[in-house]
């Protein structure tokens, strides 16, 4: 299990998906490593979590060394090792240096057929292997529409969690991304997010115990920029987001890293 955090975290992770070459990545990283060297008192402020492809993870691991930057994986299978051809194990991915592991991303679940039970079982195999997941839950557009949103969420959220002890949960991160607000140019308004993020405590005081939900740091996720940041950082119950698009390009990502550390 990945070590608890001592309070809540302010984290701003960084997805990039299927982009960056090794170079391209390790170029980007060291641009942001500068301009957080720049601020260093803004650095204590938010973590930062880089979540490149597999194929960059070494070049990148390699040039944030040092920085304070964390690295983080996109997937993860949840066995550690055996007959799946095209997976990455967990132990692989800390042996590169991966602090972080997002799951269940609406890409894979809604792209690739991943289920609830299947995020449920890399949680608690990311858990295993020392890794900090960031799970990630949201409704669909059609969801939303029909009035489903708090049950998706809740069905999401409970699967993934149900049985794991408060200790193990309260040192994982959720991302909310609603999927229509995801590479969409569509943000959800900061109290759609405030009230998902609610719903997610809730349900995690119910399901996992007690104190559970106010002690996860919960993220944003849904084309967040440099120009909606900080009012989507207003909101308390917001500890940092998830980005996509904007965090191919090193003063974007900043600024939204920089808005997060000024709510800090
Ligand atoms: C994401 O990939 O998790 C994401 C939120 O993408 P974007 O910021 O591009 O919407």
């Amino acid at each position: 299990m990945a070590k608890a955090w001592p309070r809540r975290p302010r984290l701003v992770a960084g997805n990039w998906k299927m982009n960056k070459l090794p170079a391209e990545g390790a170029a980007l990283v060291r641009e942001l490593a500068a301009l957080r060297a720049a601020d260093p008192a803004a650095a204590k402020a938010c973590e930062v979590a880089i979540c490149p492809p597999f194929t960059a993870l070494p070049a990148v691991a390699e040039a944030l060394r040092g920085s304070g930057l964390h690295l983080g994986a996109q997937n993860m299978h949840a066995e550690t090792s055996g007959a799946f051809t095209g997976e990455i194990a967990g132990p692989m991915l800390t042996a590169l240096g991966c602090r972080f592991v997002v799951l269940g991303h609406s890409e894979r679940r809604h792209g690739m057929g991943e289920s609830d039970e299947q995020v449920a079982q890399k949680l608690r195999a990311a858990l295993r292997d020392g890794l900090t997941p960031i799970v990630c839950v949201g409704e669909l557009l059609d969801e939303r529409e029909a009035g489903h949103t708090t049950e998706v969420i809740v069905r999401q959220v409970t699967t993934a969690y149900a049985g794991l002890e408060p200790e193990a949960a309260k040192t994982t991160v959720i991302a909310y991304e609603p999927v229509w607000a995801i590479g969409t140019g569509k943000v959800a308004t900061p109290e759609q997010a405030r009230d998902a993020h609610r719903v997610i405590r809730a349900t995690l005081d119910r399901v996992v115990g007690a104190g559970t939900g106010s002690a996860v740091a919960i993220l944003y996720g849904g084309s967040v920029n440099a120009k909606n940041a900080a009012s989507l950082f207003a909101e308390e119950d917001l500890d940092g987001a998830l980005v996509g698009g904007a965090s191919l390009e090193a003063a974007g990502f900043s600024a939204v890293i920089g808005a997060a550390t000024a709510r800090a």
